[in-house]
């Protein structure tokens, strides 16, 4: 087997300022990153994971790679978090899919609540369980699925990049069959359309990644566009893998800068949308950005009066 086409889309959705989303669709890695964090951060956050798996993918394969290449964009967050108080308590989620085509084997790392579908023969599996309050709620019985549709902390994230020094990274293989089409996404998409009608837009693009992305960030949009959205799609078909060279990426394909998208837009600082959860459903990023704000404040106060005094 190897891999076919691909497709990634990314859209502020209809609600939000910025699009905090960002994403890599560059063979033989795909991976969306959705961040979090006042002002600009959650963008930072997002950017960071995304250039940071880009960047040191070369030559990696398999689940270990996968998992070290995110605690990798971890560390690298965390750092700027702890040195830019103003990117105090940022984090991002990141889902990435690793192509290993001489194996046949798909490697599959995440954390926080994008995700991992595959559609194959005619049905649609989540391949990743949410790191998130309401599926753990979910999970030990106490919520149902339906319940979890509505509730009002839906968005809440039990684990983040960046957050904290270390990050538990869940990782796991997929044997990949040619047919096979995989969707990687943002919560922009999954909680605002059901499972059913994701099938229902990947069956009517006929298998084109580019109206699958289209097609489902459409949908996301028109149930209301709450978050934002993002969306990469590839495919698996069936040949012996491409040789290095031939698998170079196409000079008219937009570069891997490009491709991480990040709204323009400056807007007003706006509160943390997307809290980590840390001892329970409330904003523990929050606490800690103001915890950084106030003691930068203290620290520049003395400065100054040192300053004064000398
Ligand atoms: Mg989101």
């Amino acid at each position: 087997m190897r891999t076919g086409r691909a497709s990634a889309l990314t859209d502020t959705g209809r609600r939000r300022m910025q699009n905090e989303d960002a994403f890599v669709c560059d063979p033989p890695l795909y991976a969306v990153a959705d961040g979090m964090g006042g002002a600009q951060a959650g963008e930072i956050a997002s950017r960071l994971a995304a250039a940071a798996l880009e960047e040191r993918v070369a030559g990696l394969l398999g689940e270990a790679a996968v998992a070290e290449l995110i605690r990798e964009a971890n560390d690298r967050i965390y750092r700027h978090a702890l040195a830019d108080p103003a990117a105090a308590g940022m984090g991002t989620t990141v889902t990435a899919l690793l192509v290993d085509e001489a194996a046949g084997t798909i490697a599959v790392g995440h954390v926080g609540d994008s995700r991992a579908y595959l559609v194959r023969d005619g049905a649609l599996e989540q391949l990743t369980a949410d790191h998130s309050l309401v599926a753990e709620l979910v999970r030990s019985g106490r919520l149902t699925p339906q319940e979890a549709e509505q509730h009002p902390h839906r968005s809440v994230i039990t684990r983040a990049l960046g957050t904290e020094a270390d990050v538990e990274v869940d990782t796991f293989s997929v044997a990949a069959e040619p047919g096979d089409i995989y969707l990687v996404c943002s919560d922009g998409l999954s909680s605002m359309i059901r499972d059913d009608e994701i099938l229902s837009v990947v069956a009517s693009a006929e298998a084109s990644p580019d109206g699958i992305a289209e097609g489902l960030v459409e949908a996301a949009n028109r149930a209301g566009g709450e978050d934002n959205v993002t969306v990469v799609v590839f495919e698996i078909i069936a040949g012996e893998p491409l040789a290095e060279d031939a698998a170079a990426p196409d000079p008219d394909e937009p570069t891997a800068e490009a491709a991480i998208t990040v709204a323009a837009a400056v807007e007003p600082a706006a509160a943390p949308e997307r809290p980590v959860k840390r001892h329970g459903p409330g904003a523990g990023g929050r606490w800690l950005a103001l915890g950084a704000i106030v003691l930068a404040l203290a620290a520049a106060t003395l400065l100054v009066w040192w300053g004064l005094a000398r």
